[in-house]
Formats: C-alpha cells, structure tokens, sequence
C-alpha cells in the first residue's frame, strides 16, 4: 500500500508549512490516473496525522482527470483509464495530466 508513504510524506510537508500552528483542513489533488486510492489516503490520514499540527484536521480529496492527446489523429480528449485508446483507433499517446498529487490548500488556525 504505497498510499501509506505518500500520506506520511504529505503530512511532513503540511506540518512544516504549518510551523506549529493547528492545520483545520488539506486539500489534495489527486490525478485519476495516478493508482492513488483516495480512500486508502483517508485512512492512512487518520492514523499519520497522530500528534501532529494535523490531528483532527479535514481532508478534502479533489480528484483530476486525466487527458491526452493522440499521436496518430492529433485528437485531444478526457482520458480516464490508462489503457483507453483514442476514437481513430490510436494507442499512441500523450498523457497530459492525471497522474498528479499536489497538495492544492490548507488552512492553518
Ligand atoms: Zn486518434
């Protein structure tokens, strides 16, 4: 469970930005591409954020599709499963955004 590593990174850097303040809420972005299971990140968030400046905090999870353009047609369309194939048949192409985990806010007390 890889989301275990992540969130304890995400916790890290939201307490150091917190600088011992009380962090209320996070937001996160997840790519909808990117494996990350949101609910698997909310329960990791629990148990991470135990005696941090993140304790009780809300976690809000925004997920962000994915697109890409296809290299055979040029065609520029939503992708929401990585193995999907362009409408012209194409399976040659660029993914442009989805697999992203950003922390996108969080509000301090
Ligand atoms: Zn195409």
């Amino acid at each position: 469970m890889h989301e275990l590593s992540i969130t304890r990174n995400v916790v890290a850097i939201v307490s150091e930005h917190a600088q011992q303040r009380k962090v209320l809420r996070v937001t996160l972005e997840v790519g909808e591409l990117s494996a990350i299971m949101p609910e698997a990140i909310r329960f990791c968030f629990d148990i991470c954020t135990q005696g941090t400046p993140l304790e009780g905090a809300r976690l809000d999870i925004m997920q962000t599709p994915g697109s890409a353009t296809c290299r055979d047609c040029g065609a520029e369309f939503a992708l929401h499963d990585i193995l999907a194939r362009c409408v012209c048949g194409g399976t040659h192409l660029v993914r442009r955004g989805g697999d992203e985990l950003n922390i996108k806010e969080m509000e301090v007390a």
